[in-house]
């Protein structure tokens, strides 16, 4: 005990040494905020919070935990549904903040790309790529607080994926410290590259248990010409399917995101935000949230495609009313009922959460089946989905039953229910976590679902990078001598 003790306080001189006091701190109320995960599901402890404030630093501060067999807990904004950003209970793991490294490094208009540092916030840099009249094509709504080495890392989706792809299909280039503190560094991005294997997109999606993200360079696209945000209400997810299918046909490379709301999370919603008025007068079981746009040149032609749009789906019974937003704030308004779901579902109350796929055809005969067959065997519970019908990915939340203790009833009746539907989603070819990642919460169950084949071959990636498994322990695929077991 004394020489652990020993060994972690010159660990800690050290790492002050090298980080300076902006740089390291153990100040509890410093620590606090970001030791529990954005659902409030898991809370850690750590031996400090350090900031270190460009690549070198991170460099050298890695090595120093190796020397000192010390963990490491990377962290962004800690918006992960997963609790990949939350440390262990033990106390022994340096919780590494990449928030401070928020530089733009360079912003090539011409060549429509960005390098920025880890820390950049993904709103700062929609604004920033808005002042030189491009676009970031990728948003969701954890935009204010997640950030690029987390979006990086978590391989992050949102509303966009439809058309644009996830984080996979915008990393041109990316710097990253590995276990042994060397850093990788293929931020020149050249469009034809064959030097052997995709080390770039390894680290895509690895949950920083393969490396730290330092930067990324990024694409970019030309602005928007216009926007149309239609809210469209339906009489069942069978119906958005159908309505999904209208417009891919008619509107094409328009479309740019396609989202179902279900009434009890629109009038989740509406109670949670005083102030946001629903955008239709009746009641539908079923919105859809389509966003069509159109370059700088097809501007014009984009009021009469959605007219058309809408015309013939109302003639093929494909909705039962719509409204096309008359402005920007309305867009924006119709865009914040759908981005403030998940924020109003926590607050209603306990709830396991899936992020699911299954073949987008299949996306709404699964929901159909699949809730009431949750709904009978866990009794009081609710099933409801919304999100990404456009992707085959939706967010399958089951609510507890009223009075359920927040806390316990997760640990008990939500651990069997999680598995039933991930039991559900696997028969139904389809993957447990389509877009936050597995981290801690679903670690379990990618050990008991997952391919004996491809787990083989990521825990052969992360012993061969990280053979001590200092980082992020206990996270998506541990190793056997992992320290960290949730
Ligand atoms: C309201 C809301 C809506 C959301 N909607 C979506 C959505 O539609 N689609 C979606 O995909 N996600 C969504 N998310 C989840 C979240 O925003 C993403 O997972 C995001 O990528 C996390 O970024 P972060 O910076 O907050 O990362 P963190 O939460 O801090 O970390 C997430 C994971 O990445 C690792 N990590 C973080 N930074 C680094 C780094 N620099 N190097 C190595 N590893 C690192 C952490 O260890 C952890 O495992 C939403 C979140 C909220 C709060």
């Amino acid at each position: 005990m004394g020489a652990a003790m020993t060994q972690s306080d010159t660990f800690l001189a050290a790492a002050a040494d090298l980080l300076g006091p902006r740089g390291l701190t153990r100040d509890a109320d410093l620590l606090a905020p970001w030791l529990t995960d954005w659902r409030g599901r898991f809370t850690g402890k750590a031996l400090a919070l350090a900031s270190p404030a460009n690549t070198g630093e991170v460099a050298r501060l890695v090595k120093l935990c190796a020397k000192h067999d010390v963990p490491i807990v990377p962290q962004g904004g800690n918006s992960g549904m997963s609790g990949g950003a939350t440390p262990d209970g033990t106390g022994e793991a340096l919780l590494l903040s990449l928030r401070r490294m928020d530089a733009i490094r360079d912003f090539d208009a011409d060549a429509r790309q960005v390098t920025c540092e880890a820390g950049v916030i993904l709103q700062s840099l929609h604004k920033k790529a808005e002042e030189h009249r491009l676009r970031f094509p990728l948003t969701l709504g954890g935009k204010g607080s997640a950030t690029i080495g987390g979006l990086v890392s978590t391989n992050a989706g949102g509303t966009q994926v439809l058309r644009h792809g996830t984080m996979r299909a915008q990393v041109l280039g990316l710097e990253a410290v590995l276990a042994d503190g060397s850093v990788l560094d293929t931020l020149t991005p050249l469009k034809k590259d064959n030097r052997g294997f995709d080390l770039k997109q390894l680290l895509i999606g690895s949950e920083g248990t393969l490396g730290i993200v330092t930067a990324a360079t990024l694409r970019l696209l030309p602005e928007s010409g216009d926007r149309r945000v239609i809210w469209a209400g339906l009489d069942s997810l069978q119906m958005a399917r159908k309505l999904l299918l209208h417009c891919e046909r008619l509107a094409g490379d328009s479309l740019e995101g396609f989202e179902v709301v279900p009434a009890h999370s629109l009038a989740a919603v509406l109670d949670h935000l005083p102030d946001a008025r629903a955008p239709l007068v009746g009641k539908h079981s079923w919105n859809a949230l389509i966003e069509l746009v159109a370059p700088a040149d097809e501007a014009e032609a984009l009021g009469g495609t959605t007219e058309e749009l809408l015309e013939s789906a109302m003639k093929q019974d494909l909705l039962g009313d719509a409204v096309v937003a008359a402005n920007e704030t309305q867009a924006e308004a119709f865009w914040q009922l759908r981005d403030s779901i998940a924020p109003a579902e926590r607050a209603i109350g306990p709830a396991m959460q899936h992020d699911i796929s299954v073949p987008v055809a299949r996306m709404a005969d699964f929901v159909e089946a699949a809730s009431p067959m949750v709904e009978k065997r866990f009794p009081g519970t609710r099933a409801i989905a919304f999100g990404h019908l456009g992707d085959g990915n939706v967010h399958f939340h089951v609510l507890a039953p009223a009075g359920a203790a927040r806390g316990e009833w997760e640990k008990s009746e939500g651990k069997a229910i999680s598995a039933y539907v991930h039991d559900l989603v696997t028969e139904w070819g389809g993957s447990i976590s389509a877009e936050h990642g597995i981290g801690q919460v679903k670690r379990d169950e990618l050990g008991r679902l997952g391919g004996p084949v491809a787990l083989a071959v990521m825990r052969s990636v992360k012993q061969a990078l990280d053979p001590r498994g200092l980082l992020n322990p206990g996270k998506l695929v541990p190793l056997a001598k992992d320290r960290a077991t949730p």
